[in-house]
């Protein structure tokens, strides 16, 4: 019977039938007599046919695999099946592992159900399975992109509105450097617009890494190129000898319009791949909204009327524009904030120094209003010495640093230029998503506010009355 299965094989193979000798092996067991033919692989590996026959041969498997592989032999032992199939690996004699796939059918039982023969084939599998594995392995480090990249689409870091452009890109671009290997991340707007089939002149607004400058005609092909297709492009290899060896140039759009366009650079060749793809349009997608927000807001700001003396928004703009505006970014923010703020005690300054150094230091905290806030923040001369502030996209949290922070700097600076200090008190109010509210009730609960950074000593930001004190106190009611 062992004889005959090897000349089997052995016909097989000179017919061409079974090429790949070393990957096949048959085996034969007749456990009813205890007799055997361990298959050629195995013995190839340094198995022994008493090995096999004895059981020793089950301490050459994988720990890791044993029992499946003993699992699957009992299951035909006991009759439930009667045939086997398992992968496992199996140690040779170098002490190196290799991967196996066995494939065994009972061919004849005995009466009460013991197998009495078994032929079976075994085959090895390193290569697939290392392909497999190699398989896996990519696919986890592609989920650790996506995952990263998900994570960016929520980072309240890159969106949170208390930062500036510059700070908001490059935050994103620092969280970005651990999804993708680049050395400079830039930010190009068309200046004459952008409209397929024109050739505007691409112009940099910011760049991840002011120290690299944007180089070459095969970056600016790239960049049209991009503009007229509305699709990422992987450019490799510049046939420029210096400038940027691997290039990604992907366009950012925004509620179907096409805002910018964002290059990935890298000085080594060859660095990016269709897969990097997803994480790529990720991120330009959370670049192309923090690029929105802030055009959006500002484009609607740029036209109101503005004050002489501080430049900032009439008190005309709350009849129309502003309560407008706001209610537009509680559609738009989860979270929109309205400040007071008030210079504290500034009936002396101008009693002490004349009108003149009042307007003076009018002038300079509007400077200082203008500088902590963001571009997108809407601010208005509300009254001769007092200002609103109306912040789209800001939580109680941010509004509070925000407002605080401006408050800092006011008592940092010399804004009279004389012995005076100049600060300022703040009430802040937030209205969340869930529960809007029209922009004069939050102007009043901000002046509420005010009134109460007043009352405690000036020179202060609340952003909460207790319970019990709010509504019930204002100003008129308590001067
Ligand atoms: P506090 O707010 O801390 O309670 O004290 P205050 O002294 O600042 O009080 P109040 O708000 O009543 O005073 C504001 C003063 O600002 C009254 C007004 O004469 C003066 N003022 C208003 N508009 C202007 C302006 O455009 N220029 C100058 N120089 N002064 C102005
Ligand atoms: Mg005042
Ligand atoms: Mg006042």
């Amino acid at each position: 019977m062992i004889k005959k299965i090897d000349d089997v094989f052995d016909a097989f193979e000179r017919l061409g039938f079974i090429r790949v000798v070393d990957n096949l092996g048959l085996f034969f067991a007749d456990i009813g007599r205890n007799t055997g033919h361990t298959s050629k692989l195995l013995v190839g590996y340094g198995f022994s046919d008493e090995e096999l026959r004895d059981g020793r041969y089950q301490n050459r498997i994988h720990p890791d695999d044993r029992r499946s592989y003993l699992e699957s032999w009992r299951r035909m032992n006991e009759g439930i099946e009667d045939e086997l199939f398992c992968e496992y690996r199996v140690m040779d004699n170098t002490g190196v592992w290799r991967w196996i796939e066995t494939h065994a059918v009972v061919m004849d039982r005995a009466a009460d159900g013991t197998i009495n023969t078994v032929v079976g084939m075994d085959r090895a599998i390193d290569a697939r399975r290392q392909a497999l594995m190699a398989l896996e392995e990519r696919y986890r480090d592609t989920r650790r992109k996506l995952d990263v990249a998900e994570k960016l689409t929520g980072s309240d870091t890159i969106l949170r509105t208390d930062r500036s452009l510059a700070d908001s890109l490059s935050e994103a671009t620092r969280q970005f450097s651990d999804i993708l290997q680049f050395d400079r991340i830039a930010l190009f707007v068309a200046r004459s617009g952008v409209a397929a089939g024109t050739a505007p002149r691409w112009h940099q607004v910011w760049s991840s890494n002011p120290g690299l400058s944007a180089r070459g005609r095969h970056l600016n092909e790239s960049l049209h190129a991009v503009q007229n297709e509305y699709r990422p492009m992987i450019m490799d290899e510049s046939p420029e000898a210096e400038g940027y060896q691997s290039l990604v140039v992907v366009p950012l759009c925004l509620d179907g319009v096409h805002i910018a366009v964002m290059s990935i650079e890298s000085a080594s060749r060859g660095v990016y791949r269709s897969e990097h793809l997803y994480a790529i349009e990720s991120f330009a997608r959370i670049i192309a909204i923090v690029l929105g927000n802030q055009r959006f807001i500002e484009r609607k700001i740029s036209h109101l009327k503005k004050d002489a003396l501080t430049g900032f928004l009439t008190r005309a703009s709350l009849e129309h524009d502003a309560p407008r505006l706001w209610d537009e970014f509680q559609g738009l923010f989860p979270a929109n904030a309205v400040a007071m703020v008030d210079i504290d005690h500034f009936k002396r300054i101008n009693d002490t120094y004349g009108h003149q150094t009042g307007d003076a230091v009018i002038r300079r905290v509007a400077d200082v209003i203008l500088r902590s806030l963001r571009r997108e923040d809407m601010i208005i001369r509300y009254g001769g010495e007092e200002f609103l502030v109306l912040l789209p996209n800001a939580d109680t949290a941010i509004a509070g640093q925000v407002m605080e922070r401006l408050r800092i700097e006011c008592e940092g600076q010399d804004l009279c230029e004389c012995t005076e200090t100049v600060t300022v008190s703040i009430g802040v109010s937030v209205v969340t998503q869930q529960s809007p509210s029209p922009l004069a009730d939050q102007i009043a609960t901000a002046d509420e506010r005010l009134y109460e950074a007043k009352r405690t000593g000036r020179n202060r930001v609340v952003s909460a009355l207790p319970d019990t004190r709010e509504r019930a106190t204002s100003r008129i009611s308590a001067s």
